[in-house]
């Protein structure tokens, strides 16, 4: 098992297998869209290998997101081979789901059991101006193929940025109401364009919580990923509401996860760029003994929280290139 410093249990590992996005969100990006050639990121059989790794360590989740996921070539393969490894019991991927209706069949026969689908907004033109792209009616229809091919629960995951979409909280809260999905605030987190961030401007949970809760009943639930959302039923509909605080709170306490960037690196901490070279070692010809203390030394120094909010300094890498 893998345990920190700070005796918390990493169990959950986010690997990021492109940079490549077919959106460009604003608050995501940060405006240089120049790539990464397909050489420096890791193969599908890096990554598979050091996902069989991190099972022997005890890793039990693996959540793949990018970049847009989707948009790997073989994405299919790889889940096919994820989902295989002994030990691995929830595999995911976080999608804007631009492509996910045209992909779930193969998705699903490839062992895909649950997705999160981001979605900013209801209103087909501000995800047009927010993504650059005219792509709302692919994502309704991504989220429409996930409930038919029985993907549950659908977890839909909001930023609510200041001034763009706060005026939709109880828009997307009703969605609660009526779908089992989780719906999921996350506060605007400071990656990508420098415009768009600033620690003031940021709408923490607890005001987009006592919105909703000046409409809905919120109760408490349990959240059975142990991870950082606050999780609520809302009462009389069959979905629930989640709250995630990066920025507001110190939800360092319920940090579970590592992650892999696209290029081969692991971070622990979303919120500090540093990053450690898995790729050279695979790349050398490093054991899977050699791989493993370098995974467990990575867990031993990763960072007990974050700084205060006010503190936040924009990171250096964009979401796109972390993984988010
Ligand atoms: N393309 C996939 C998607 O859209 O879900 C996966 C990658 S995307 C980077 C993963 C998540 O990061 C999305 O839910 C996105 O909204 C979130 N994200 C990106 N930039 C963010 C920011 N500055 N603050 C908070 N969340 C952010």
């Amino acid at each position: 098992m893998l345990i920190d410093e700070f005796n918390r249990v990493i169990n959950y590992i986010r690997i990021s297998i492109t940079d490549r996005c077919n959106l460009k969100c604003k608050y995501c990006s940060d405006g240089d869209f120049g790539y990464i050639p397909h050489g420096e990121m890791l193969s599908y059989e890096e990554i598979i290998r050091f996902v069989r790794i991190c099972a022997d360590l005890g890793i039990k989740k693996v959540r793949l997101t990018g970049g847009e996921p989707l948009t790997r070539k073989g994405i299919v393969f790889l889940i096919g081979e994820i989902s295989k490894i002994k030990g691995i019991e929830d595999l995911s991927v976080t999608t804007n789901g631009v492509f996910l209706a045209e992909r779930m069949q193969e998705l699903k026969e490839a062992g895909l059991k649950r997705v999160n689908i981001s979605l900013d907004t209801m209103k087909r033109d501000r995800f047009a101006y927010i993504t650059g792209v005219d792509a709302f009616k692919d994502v309704i229809r991504g989220i429409e193929k996930a409930m038919e091919f029985g993907l549950s629960p659908i977890k839909i995951n909001t930023v609510i940025i200041k001034g763009f979409n706060d005026d939709e909280i109880l828009d997307f809260a009703r969605m609660a109401t009526i779908y089992d999905h989780h719906i999921r605030f996350i506060e605007h987190m400071p990656f990508g364009d420098s415009d768009m961030w600033d620690s003031t401007k940021v709408i923490p949970s607890r005001e987009i919580e006592e919105k909703i809760r000046g409409v809905y009943e919120l109760e408490p639930s349990e959240n059975h990923e142990k991870g950082p959302a606050r999780m609520y039923r809302i009462k009389g509909g069959p979905g629930k509401i989640g709250f995630i605080s990066p920025v507001s709170s110190h939800i360092c306490s319920e940090c579970n996860r590592i992650r892999l960037t696209s290029i081969g690196m692991i971070r622990p901490c979303l919120f500090s760029d540093t990053e450690y070279n898995l790729k050279a070692l695979l790349r050398e010809g490093k054991t899977d003994e050699e791989v493993k203390s370098f995974i467990r030394g990575i867990v031993k120094v990763k960072p007990e929280k974050k700084k205060e909010m006010g503190q936040i300094k924009k990171c250096q890498k964009s979401m796109r290139q972390i993984g988010g």
